[in-house]
């Protein structure tokens, strides 16, 4: 709405009153349009013209009714208060509301009261042209935050995906050329150990070292792409040691460690998890495990029922981990030993790496240890519904008669 002047449209067919009604109009300070012709008047509203229609109901062919209903239909004009003057006695009174009139003036209007009702419709066209305005103000705002976040979240997603695909390639192109330098790093150590070289021995044992390093940071790698994979779904938790063990098993084949694992999971029902992740997890505690603990000591992963809930433990009797260590041993590159006379080998983002697996699940990881009595590193994972109808209807069926 303009500020100055306030433009009246006033439409009738009615020269004499019309013609009387602009003047007094003009007279009190607004600036008066008059038509005549409905076609013309409708032309005008659409040009945005008018801030308020005043117009005479007894217009002839119900034209009259027609400019009003085309105001208030026609939500791009915005908020056009349209007051309608009908004769005494006429018929139009329900039907110009019903069209949509603002107001209803009977004829003859006095003039206080005219005054009054076209400057409260003023009033609120004021405001609802205010309230519009910051509509529009904040749509657009909106719209471009909106953008803004599509693009960011687009962005987001472009960078995820490359990402994902780089973990799971990675992991993938580097275990092929890494088996090939272990095989060959092994053999040039056995032929300069069969040669008596001693030189080229120190040095291929080494590069030997060197290759276990590396196998176990692209295992990392590969352990973070199953970050990427977790469903959920029902296992047997035997399935998942199984897994575990049978990959450390090729870890940890020279020195045998493997075999001190002693597993008691057998009797565990069936639980809900990612196999494939739970493995992994599995296979870290006990890599940890037989790592951090003496040549010989026993490494044990057990299953207990907690009513809805099996409790999963791997424990063992090794080094331990100070009290003031344990909440940073989840940190990535962590290692409470990191010095270069270091004993252990490892990178220090294996137990980060169980932490993001478990968290996946929505799973949290708990850890108790004593400097030189060991560590037990334990988490739950949910009973699978399947088992327990399983064993209601195993119970069901020992009912007696
Ligand atoms: P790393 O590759 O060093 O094993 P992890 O993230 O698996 O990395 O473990 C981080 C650190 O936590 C280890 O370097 C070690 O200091 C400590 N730690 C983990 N598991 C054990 C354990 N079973 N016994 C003693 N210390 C452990």
């Amino acid at each position: 709405m303009s500020l100055s002047p306030v433009i009246l449209l006033v439409v009738g067919d009615e020269h004499e009153n019309s013609h009387a009604l602009q003047h007094w109009l003009e007279h009190q300070g607004y600036v008066v349009q008059s038509e005549k012709d409905p076609t013309l008047a409708i032309d005008a509203i659409s040009r945005r013209v008018a801030d308020l229609v005043l117009l005479n109901g007894e217009l002839s062919n119900e034209r009259g009714l027609d400019i009003c209903r085309f105001v208030k239909s026609n939500d791009a004009l915005g908020f056009i208060p349209v007051i309608i003057m009908v004769a005494p006695e006429s018929a139009r009174i329900e039907p110009a509301f019903g069209a949509g009139a603002d107001d209803v003036l009977i004829q003859p209007v006095r003039q206080g009261d005219m005054l009054t009702r076209i400057n409260v419709l003023l009033r609120v066209k004021r405001h609802y042209d205010a309230i519009w305005q910051q509509n529009q103000a904040l749509t657009y705002k909106l719209a471009k935050q909106n953008q803004e976040l599509e693009l960011a979240l687009k962005a987001q997603n472009e960078l995820s995906v490359l990402k994902d695909s780089i973990v799971r390639n990675v992991s993938h192109e580097l275990r092929t050329p890494l088996l090939q330098v272990k095989s060959a790093v092994a053999m040039l150590a056995e032929d300069a150990r069969a040669a008596s070289v001693t030189g080229a021995s120190v040095l291929a044992d080494h590069a030997r070292a060197a290759t276990a390093r590396l196998e176990s940071v692209v295992q990392n790698i590969t352990q973070l792409a199953a970050v990427l994979n977790i469903k959920t779904e029902p296992f047997r938790l035997a399935d998942a040691v199984n897994l575990a063990t049978r990959q450390l098993g090729r870890q940890w084949a020279s020195s045998g460690g493997v075999d001190r694992i002693k597993v008691a999971v057998e009797s565990a029902p069936l639980v809900i998890g990612d196999r494939g992740g739970v493995a992994q997890v599995l296979q870290q505690l006990l890599d940890n495990a037989i790592k951090f603990s003496p040549k010989g000591g026993s490494v044990e992963v057990t299953a207990e029922r907690q009513g809805g809930s099996v409790c999963v433990t791997v424990r063992d009797y090794g080094i331990g981990i100070e009290e003031d260590q344990l909440g940073r041993i989840f940190q990535a590159f962590y290692q409470v030993d990191s010095s270069p006379t270091r004993s252990f080998g490892g990178t220090g983002v294996g137990l980060t790496i169980v932490k993001l697996l478990l968290d996946q699940m929505g799973i949290s990881i708990h850890v108790e240890s004593k400097p030189g009595a060991g560590s037990t590193f334990s988490f739950v994972l949910p009973i699978s519904p399947l088992d327990i109808s399983e064993s209601l209807s195993k119970q069901s069926v020992d009912i007696p008669q």
